[in-house]
């Protein structure tokens, strides 16, 4: 078990589930980050006492020292805030919880300090998988998936020893609050609607993807990294119950699942205490209570993103970075109520075409193809 975590993105979703586990199993706090929510982080700073606690501006930074008043707590800001929490000496573990491709410089940083990180900033994959699995390799720095499908799939995979025993990986996916939708009907859907996930509570920006799918595009891109697989090794099925939280078929024809209730907590959990497991705060598992467990195929043409993310898995290079810059800027319009459901997948597919590809991206190409990628989502006339 871990001894010391640092959370960057403490007061989101992941971020204040994770330090209930870390309440729940007594460990340490290093480092706490935040955007700009001043109130929360200093509540949880008063609670966990980090050594550092880092805000996105130097506004909301000084806000928070003023606040907390305690020379014990450092207060940072800024990107160079954020890695220096990432790599604080103090922390064996970094849970990268702060949503966006802004996650990939500090999680690297935390691969560097040889940290364990728990992953649940999938979008750090999707655009440098490549970059940041051969870091994790080359500093021994192990990567545990917070991510529920990832977690299930990494404990399916605990003692299966050879790679070339997997057929493949299957993920599950709830449907999103728009499951059985035509495009017709989905142009007309708002953001309050979009924002009704049937099984989880999240962030803001995960609850939109997972209405159009890309939530699943993302999660296909990420499992091929973690476990080193090809797109179509890594299948999607409709799971509405959200109590199987994927599966891995092996070549004899065997498949493990792993049930539970729709609860982040256990993977966040799990990711603390890998290898052991520890008694944990979540509800129990009820059988009895859920039979009736369905599983069918997605229908890529009402949710064309899941289609466009395995298009871009399969070229490689910098498209998955061009998509994922696309759908951010897409999902922060849609949200600002600048533009409809359905334009999110016309304007990250239009974008990712407009991306001049590049085979095999420095991390600069992957910043510079980001930063392309949501001009091209802004600016269209
Ligand atoms: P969230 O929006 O609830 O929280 C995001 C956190 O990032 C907040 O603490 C926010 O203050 C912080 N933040 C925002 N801007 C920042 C900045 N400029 N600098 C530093 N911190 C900043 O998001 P979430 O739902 O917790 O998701 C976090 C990540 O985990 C995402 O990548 C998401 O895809 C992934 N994930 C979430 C869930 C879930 O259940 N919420 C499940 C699986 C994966
Ligand atoms: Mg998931």
């Amino acid at each position: 078990m871990v001894k010391c975590v640092s959370i960057l993105g403490a007061t989101g979703s992941i971020g204040r589930q994770s330090l209930d586990i870390i309440r729940h199993l007594g460990l340490e706090v290093g480092a706490l980050t935040a955007g700009s929510n001043v109130a929360r982080m200093a509540q949880q700073c008063r609670e966990f006492r980090p050594k550092l606690a880092v805000m996105a501006t130097r506004e909301a930074a000084e806000q928070l020292r003023e606040a907390l008043n305690d020379p014990e707590i450092s207060v940072a800001w800024g990107e160079e805030g954020l890695l220096e929490a990432a790599a604080l000496p103090e922390a064996d573990c970094v849970i990268t919880a702060v949503v966006g491709m802004l996650g990939l410089k500090p999680t690297l940083a935390a691969i560097r300090q040889k940290k364990r990180i728990g992953l649940a900033n999938k979008e750090t994959l999707v655009c440098a998988g490549e970059l940041v699995m051969a870091e994790a390799r080359a500093y021994g720095a192990e990567i545990i998936p917070v991510d529920s499908e990832h977690s299930a799939i990494f404990q399916c995979l605990l003692g299966a020893g050879e790679k070339r025993a997997v057929r493949r990986l299957i993920l599950t996916c709830s449907g999103g609050p728009f499951f059985g939708m035509d495009r017709e009907a989905l142009s007309k859907v708002t953001k309050a609607d979009a924002l009704r996930h049937p099984n989880w509570r999240m962030g803001q920006k995960i609850t939109i993807d997972c209405a159009t799918l890309m939530n699943k595009g993302l999660e296909v891109i990420e499992a091929m990294h973690l476990y080193g697989v090809p797109a179509e090794q890594v299948d999607v099925l409709i799971h509405r119950q959200s109590i199987v939280h994927s599966m891995v078929e092996f070549v004899d024809g065997a498949v493990m699942a792993q049930l539970g209730v729709a609860d982040m907590r256990l993977p966040i959990q799990l990711a603390m205490t890998y290898p052991q497991r520890e008694e944990c705060v979540v509800e129990r598992l009820d059988l009895t209570a859920c039979a009736g467990l369905t599983f069918s195929r997605p229908d890529m043409e009402a949710f064309p993103c899941l289609a466009l993310a395995r298009q871009c898995a399969a070229r490689g290079g910098n498209a998955c970075a061009a998509m994922n810059g696309a759908n951010e800027e897409a999902v922060r319009l849609f949200l600002e109520e600048k533009i409809g459901f359905t334009d999110i997948y016309d304007r990250v597919a239009q974008a990712v075409a407009a991306v001049p590809y590049i085979s095999a991206p420095s991390l600069e190409d992957i910043l510079r193809t980001d930063a392309l990628a949501r001009r091209a989502v802004s600016e269209k006339p």
